[in-house]
């Protein structure tokens, strides 16, 4: 079987280390915060090309306490799409805000400029672009838009880590940005864990406050915060990785082109890397119409698949209450029904993506030949 993701051989080939780190934070009982944390802080803004880096205990909660540090909350409007994980929304409802939909660009799968700017009230206070799949949305115009309403832009950076569009690294652009360091991300925890990144250090100073009670100082609450800290043994396990993650995310860029050369000429509707834009391939998403019947015979074939995601957000029980119908983000609803994920991470190895390319093009040639 070609898995879908292989943590177990990422772990394999850096052992030795991540078993060090671990013990060493086990033995210091540094288990919360700590100097793990602070060190991944530092080297994760500067990954980032931005300010600062707040660790906090999940990619959601990087999100929800980002947004609270800008002030959002109830009353306030927040547009997202809804062709992305259920966390870009519900981070936006818990602060209170109400969650406003715009259609995605077919053709990147992230948020359509024009549909924002559409879906744009006197109430819309922020503005939530994903960067999906590993590929980041189209950051110029959003920024134009942003500003031109005075909008705030946080950035779902939790697929992206290391990308770049016109330059410009994931995180470094919006006004915020959220990362998840949930173990199948490009760059994965032992457990649950994720960033906030910033330029602003008001918002920074705020964001360590809400993470860990409200108190910069300890007992000296100001605010009512939360218990949303980064593990001391996640910042050991994700600074070992640091120094991994850009020859992962080159050996899953070539695994991308190694898929688009054995895809060549053959019809399968491969995933499009735009030309201004460094795309980190966390998922490597092809369209199908058949896609139920490919997903039985890939697996019949020994090829593992994803779906991500199944369900535009708008179309799901969870949203019922926003009011939305069938019909209302075409392209969004398209996505959700084509998308189909296949094997994708570093440790791939060209007989595994021969084995997954030649069972995908038997099944794209049946298609042509019933159409
Ligand atoms: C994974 C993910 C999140 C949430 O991150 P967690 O660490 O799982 O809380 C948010 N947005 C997107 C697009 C994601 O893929």
């Amino acid at each position: 079987m070609v898995p879908f993701v292989d943590l177990k051989a990422q772990y394999r080939s850096i052992k030795p280390e991540i078993d060090a780190a671990v013990m060493k934070t086990l033995e210091d009982c540094a288990f919360v915060l700590g100097p793990e944390v602070a060190a991944l802080e530092n080297r994760f803004a500067d990954y980032c090309e931005t300010g600062f880096a707040v660790g906090v205990n999940s990619g959601t909660n990087a999100l929800y306490l980002g947004l609270l540090a800008a002030g959002i909350g109830e009353g306030d409007e927040v547009i997202t799409v809804p062709h992305t994980f259920i966390a870009s929304a519900s981070a936006i409802h818990y602060t209170g805000a109400k969650v406003v939909f715009c259609d995605i660009d077919p053709v990147t799968f992230t948020m359509d400029p024009e549909a924002l700017e559409a879906a744009i009230t006197p109430r819309t206070k922020a503005v939530v672009p994903v960067h999906l799949y590993g590929q980041m949305a189209d950051m110029d115009p959003i920024m134009a838009i942003a500003k031109k309403h005075g909008l705030i832009v946080m950035e779902d950076a939790a697929q992206s880590h290391g990308a770049e569009y016109r330059g410009r690294r994931a995180g470094s652009i919006g006004d915020l940005a959220g990362f998840s360091f949930y173990p199948g991300k490009n760059l994965g925890a032992a457990g649950e864990a994720g960033m906030t990144v910033t330029a602003r250090e008001d918002w920074t100073r705020k964001l360590r406050m809400l993470r860990d009670w409200g108190a910069e100082e300890k007992y000296h609450h100001e605010i009512i915060g939360y218990n949303m800290r980064m593990e001391g043994l996640q910042g050991a396990v994700l600074n070992v990785k640091m120094d991994h993650i850009e020859r992962w995310t080159e050996a899953r860029r070539a695994a991308a082109a190694r898929y688009r050369n054995l895809f060549a000429g053959s019809g399968v509707q491969i995933p499009l890397e735009a030309e201004d834009r460094r795309h980190v391939y966390h998922v490597y998403a092809i369209r199908t119409p058949d896609r139920a019947r490919w997903i039985d015979e890939l697996k019949a074939a020994g090829v593992a698949t994803g779906i991500h995601y199944p369900f535009a957000l708008h179309r799901l029980k969870a949203f019922d209450f926003l009011g939305y119908r069938e019909g209302q983000f075409p392209h969004a609803e398209k996505a959700a029904a084509e998308v189909l994920s296949l094997p994708m991470f570093p440790e791939i190895t060209p007989d595994q993506q021969e084995i997954v390319a030649n069972a995908v093009m038997r099944l794209q040639a049946d298609t042509e030949i019933d159409a």
